[in-house]
């Protein structure tokens, strides 16, 4: 059976739980340990599917078609293991769970309470899978003392309980504020965060503590007194310049020998870390550096498109390359005339994924600018939709050429539907159908589906063979019905679901690198194993870099 890691935060939020919880998962693996990661989130949404990218970051999508949040994107970037639908769940869900077997009388009269009935539902799905690994990593979102939190706590605290001793331990990360006019780093936030962890009956084994700088032994010692955890098993936590550092720099502070010390493994595994020092060797030794250019909707937020900033780093990182994101607004493309001043700095442009009209008039005249001037292109879901919405009107001479998603959103037909409404699908051997009634959540083809690449096309290059699986996240499709147009004006249509009835690349031969992808290949890139059309299109990008 698995040993158990709870990963709790306190004082304030983002500080990171769950890169600390990934770089945790690293370096076990990097001891030849076997390792799942998982979250619980407080919020009462049953899934993040149908919460905005501004408030919660991007959706992070598994291959098995779960829509969960974006640290389940940390912990496979840094562990590599496929996240599943069981590695994360919400109040929201508990609670939808809990009432479906109310309503169907599974709690035979009872009434149904917090403890048990939330609290045994929650784990339940803590001990789902835990035969399979010999470390389960399990994070609670939020910081303690939320209200929402409560029930999540004390469902950790009954499993550790009853399970036999030394299965489980409990890491709490905090945050050591340094005051400067006095010189000092307070530990006193931290002292209450773990006290009011023992108000409900739960005993810090590790202290994982961000500050700015090192944490001196007399500060460190006080932890130690007054949070009652070993001095060893307090971790400074400092900023990095890069996060892919966080393996090596967690490593050095003892995180990982704590962890084992805390469940008495002993002599424990020597770690090889090989593969995270050449990781932190290309991050922090570029030769040289190419420019991004984001142009997107959600702009404000970086979480917004989370997995697409690291992918560009990891194409950075697989050329030895800094790669220069930098987020434009697609609507600034809609008020000025020529988008050209805005896009010449850049040596590639992407268009995200994404949903709804704003901004796509936007998006699409910086997928003709990169078209007309040869810089590279990847158009990524909504991307690659407006890639070709920009073919069949440019080039193809569909001028109302649109998608049907922005005329259902408006109420009204303006637009020839070259992007249309998805209604069915093959799943397996199963026809998945759906219609425009159908609640919001749960109406898109999610998750990962088989595509056949076109012999000799650059995709089938790049990708190394014809046969790939790529994750989904949509519910409008482009027509096959206008793919002779829109081939004869010279876009390909490279890439296609194996029943050849849904386009999943599309892309010029004319053109130095013009991709538009159906899917997102951003959610499978990892430090270690760029994702081959980051690392292609960051090359690509080199390439302009060159010429101009
Ligand atoms: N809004 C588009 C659709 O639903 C694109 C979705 C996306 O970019 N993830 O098809």
């Amino acid at each position: 059976m698995a040993r158990y890691i709870f990963i709790t935060g306190g004082v304030v939020s983002s500080l990171g739980k769950g890169l600390a919880s990934a770089a945790l998962g690293a370096l076990l693996q990097a001891r030849g340990y076997s390792v799942r990661l998982r979250k619980l989130d407080p919020y009462l949404n049953v899934d993040p599917g149908t919460m905005s990218p501004y408030e919660h970051g991007e959706v992070f999508v598994t291959d098995d078609g779960a829509e969960t949040d974006l640290d389940l994107g940390h912990y496979e970037r840094f562990t590599g293991v496929a996240a599943r639908t069981t590695d994360s769940i919400s109040s929201g869900r508990i609670y939808s769970n809990v009432l479906e077997k109310e309503r169907r009388g599974d709690y035979l009269g009872k009434t149904i309470q917090v403890i048990p009935h939330v609290t045994n539902e929650i784990k339940d799905f803590l001990e789902i899978g835990g035969d399979e690994v010999d470390f389960m990593l399990c994070e609670i979102g939020g910081t303690v003392g939320d209200i929402e939190g409560l029930p999540f706590f004390e469902a950790i605290r009954q499993f550790a309980q009853e399970k036999p001793r030394g299965q489980c331990i409990f890491m709490h990360l905090t945050l050591l504020p340094w005051i400067k006019a006095s010189g000092e780093l307070k530990t006193k936030p931290t002292q209450h965060s773990v006290k009011e962890l023992r108000s409900i009956g739960l005993a810090p084994d590790v202290l994982v503590c961000r500050s700015e700088g090192p944490i001196p032994d007399k500060e460190r010692e006080k932890l130690a007194l007054f949070c009652n955890v070993r001095q060893d098993a307090v971790i400074a936590a400092q900023d990095l310049r890069s996060i892919y550092e966080a393996p090596l720099a967690y490593h050095r502070e003892g995180l990982d020998q704590a962890v084992l010390d805390a469940f008495g493994i002993s002599p424990a595994p020597k770690p090889n870390l090989e593969k995270w020092e050449d990781v932190a060797d290309r991050v922090y030794n570029p030769d040289g550096e190419v420019r991004v250019a984001i142009v997107g909707k959600y702009t404000q937020l970086e979480d917004a498109y989370k997995s697409i900033a690291e992918a560009l780093t990891h194409g950075g990182m697989a050329n030895r390359v800094r790669v220069r994101a930098e987020w434009i607004d697609a609507e600034i493309f809609e008020r000025d005339e020529d988008v050209a001043p805005l896009l010449e700095g850049y040596n590639a442009i992407v268009v995200p994924g994404g949903f709804g009209e704003r901004g796509t008039e936007g998006k699409i005249r910086a997928a003709k600018f990169a078209r007309e001037r040869k810089v590279p292109y990847l158009g990524i879901c909504l991307g690659m939709q407006m890639a070709v919405i920009e073919a069949a009107r440019d080039l193809a001479g569909l001028e109302n050429a649109g998608s049907e998603e922005f005329d259902h959103e408006a109420g009204m037909k303006r637009f020839e539907p070259v992007v249309y409404h998805l209604k069915e699908w093959v799943e397996g051997n199963r026809t998945v159908q759906r219609t425009q009634a159908d609640d919001k959540g749960g109406t898109m083809r999610l998750g990962a589906y088989d595509a056949v690449l076109t012999e000799g096309s650059r995709v089938a290059g790049i990708y190394g063979g014809c046969a790939i699986s790529e994750r989904h996240r949509h519910r409008y499709e482009v027509d096959i019905k206008y793919r002779d147009k829109l081939e004869a004006a010279g876009l390909s249509f490279s890439g296609m679901s194996p029943d050849g009835r849904l386009p999943e690349i599309v892309e010029y031969d004319d053109h130095p690198w013009y991709i538009g992808v159906q899917f997102h290949p951003e959610l499978k890139s990892k430090p270690f194993a760029p994702h081959p059309l980051f690392r292609d299109f960051v090359r690509a990008a080199l390439a302009q870099s060159r010429l101009v």
